[in-house]
């Protein structure tokens, strides 16, 4: 593989500009991002981009990201997500910002060198964690056994859920101060409530019947939906989040990682911010639809009277693609109703999918700098993000000959019997990759587009009475076509110029086409996973349209591809080019007796030039 594929350069942009001007200014110790998902589902191409900036940030400013599973609402969340997450988080930062993760582990000092000469390890928490009520006595995040690694290998995440502990002893002290209150409103009461801008019945209850009735919740002697924790802020509040927001709600459930301990949960709004408090966030970077939480998130923080410095949020649009969906209940959707394999079916933009297409994580990396953040919602076209990976495998992938829908063609002046070992260069990008030898014969396969019986004007393939050039080979002329019963070609025979080989007398003579072959008797069978996009519509829930209406029949096509021989030992840690046709990689159900590749890309954008077809 190519080592020349270089990392886009550090973007600039709003939030950079801020962090910048904090690290000139030296208003923090250190730059501390997260990247908080909810695991309810897989990560998609979305998040990539915010990982991308809570990373990229960190490691271009000396700082550190934390990953950190935000996991207040048992009933949604699963092990499963925790573990993918992990996983693909892991492999977009990997040998990028892997040194720039947070780390849990207090054992072994890891190395603090990085390119930038800054430090890079940070033990967690930091600043935040001596601001802990002294009621709290919880030791906060478990130090992780494990040392950190050698080279970014996987590393425990951070749990909001760790902070359990800290965030009730969080409410309490707010209760003390009479700014919570329990409240036995209905949840849809208190929503009613919440639009009228009416004050509570319960508002003004004593704050010794308040901790009472908090700690009865969280002993588990009240149902769901019985009561439920407020902050008192001001209802009346033009913005409704400000309108004595729930803090904490009655849930009689197991949780993923505390287990059957808790039966309240807190909301994400009082969970947030505290965790990123308790973990010394300085930047709390997420997407715009939390710009109005901002004052709630401000004034938790506030009233609680922590001392400074405290993280502040900063909002910036979310990814949108075209011809996709993005959002996890959707992507939910596809998968449990079996329109998809699975979440890493390679045809979902979730990080699994696209890393099982053949993606690599710098060519996602790369998209995510050049798309940029901004301030304003928008539909990123999706030949964006196609750019940036043809851009990627053209550097890195190793150039092989084969045939995705065959046609015999046999050679009648060639001898039978007699095999030749041409030269073939791996990679015209990478001299260092070499060549290899691939074997020619009387027998060859080529693809059935190549050849046109009543060909179109100007078509350079090959044809009846027509010459065409077989790459690292001869020039062959089509003298006859087989058929069969039905009138289907089977067969071509054609002459082959056997002095037009590379070093031959008429190696120089000029035809128009090239065309790639296989040699029939040594070429391998391969299933090849021709993937397209998933819907029709660049926009498939435009006007309020279900989108499972426009799912693109043909995503899938599934094709036996011969193959030249050198394929037997394809790697999935390599990419290919199917001279001619697209980009593969080898597939996870790939086994040594049978090879299974998926298409990531095709060379060119056949969409482009079907629309301009018309
Ligand atoms: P979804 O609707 O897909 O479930 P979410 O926002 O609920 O997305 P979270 O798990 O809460 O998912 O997201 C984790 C982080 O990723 C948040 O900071 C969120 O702002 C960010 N994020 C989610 N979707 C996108 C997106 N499309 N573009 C950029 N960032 C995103
Ligand atoms: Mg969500």
């Amino acid at each position: 593989m190519s080592s020349e594929n270089k990392e886009a350069a550090a973007p600039s942009d709003f939030i950079r500009d801020i962090v910048e001007k904090h690290v000139a200014e030296k208003k923090y110790p250190q730059i501390h991002t997260r990247f908080p998902p909810e695991p309810n589902g897989y990560l998609h191409i979305g998040h990539a981009k915010s990982i991308c900036l809570n990373f990229g940030i960190a490691h271009e400013f000396g700082g550190i990201c934390n990953l950190r599973m935000d996991d207040t609402n048992p009933t949604k969340e699963d092990v499963e997500y925790v573990d993918s997450i992990t996983e693909d988080v892991n492999w977009l930062i990997s040998g990028w910002a892997s040194q720039n993760l947070g780390l849990k582990s207090k054992g072994k000092t890891p190395d603090t060198s990085t390119s930038n000469g800054k430090p890079d390890f940070h033990l967690a928490p930091a600043f935040g964690s001596a601001a802990v009520p002294a009621a709290a006595a919880s030791p906060g995040p478990e130090p992780s056994k494990r040392d950190a690694p050698e080279t970014g290998a996987l590393l425990e995440p951070f749990y909001a859920s760790d902070y359990f502990d800290q965030l009730y002893e969080y409410a309490i002290a707010l209760i003390k101060k009479g700014q919570a209150y329990v409240c036995d409103l209905t949840p849809e009461e208190t929503d009613e409530y919440r639009r009228q801008a009416k004050e509570s019945p319960y508002r003004n209850r004593r704050v010794e019947e308040n901790l009472d009735l908090f700690t009865r919740m969280k002993n588990g002697e009240f149902p769901d939906g019985k009561r439920s924790l407020r902050a008192k802020i001001d209802v009346t509040s033009p913005n409704v989040w400000m309108r004595d927001p729930l803090l904490y709600r009655i849930r009689h459930a197991e949780h993923h990682h505390t287990g059957p301990k808790w039966c309240i949960y807190p909301m994400y709004d009082f969970a947030h911010c505290l965790s990123d408090y308790i973990e010394g966030i300085t930047h709390s970077i997420c997407t715009l639809e939390f710009e109005v939480h901002r004052p709630l998130y401000d004034w938790i923080l506030e009233n609680l009277d922590l001392p400074r410095p405290l993280p502040h949020q900063y909002e910036f649009a979310r990814l949108s693609l075209g011809y996709t969906v993005m959002s996890k209940r959707k992507l939910m959707q596809l998968v449990n109703e079996n329109l998809v394999s699975g979440w890493d079916d390679p045809r979902l933009p979730t990080i699994s999918g696209i890393r099982r297409r053949g993606v690599t994580p710098e060519a996602l990396r790369n998209f995510a700098y050049n798309i940029g953040i901004t301030k304003y919602n928008g539909i990123t076209d999706v030949a964006v993000l196609e750019h940036a990976i043809r851009d990627d495998l053209n550097k890195r992938a190793l150039r092989r000959l084969a045939v995705l829908r065959s046609i015999k063609v046999v050679l009648t002046n060639y001898p039978e019997g007699k095999i030749e070992e041409l030269d073939a260069i791996n990679n015209p990008e990478d001299p260092a990759a070499g060549t290899r030898k691939v074997p020619f014969s009387r027998e060859l396969y080529i693809e059935q587009d190549d050849f046109r019986e009543v060909p179109p004007p100007k078509f350079f393939r090959l044809k009846p009475g027509g010459e065409v050039r077989l790459k690292y080979a001869y020039i062959i002329k089509c003298d006859e076509v087989i058929k069969d019963a039905g009138g289907r070609i089977v067969e071509l025979r054609c002459t082959a110029d056997l002095d037009s080989k590379m070093g031959g007398a008429t190696a120089n003579r000029k035809v128009k086409g090239t065309i790639h072959w296989v040699s029939a008797a040594h070429a391998i069978d391969a299933e090849c996973r021709l993937y397209d996009r998933l819907f029709t519509e660049a926009e498939p829930e435009k006007d309020g349209r279900d989108f499972k209406t426009v799912l693109n029949p043909h995503s899938l096509e599934v094709v036996t591809a011969k193959c030249e021989p050198s394929l037997k030992d394809a790697r999935p840690e390599l990419r290919y080019q199917f001279a001619r046709l697209a980009y593969f990689a080898l597939d996870k159900d790939s086994t040594p007796g049978k090879l299974v590749l998926n298409r990531t890309i095709t060379l060119k954008d056949t969409w482009a030039k079907d629309a301009r077809k018309g």
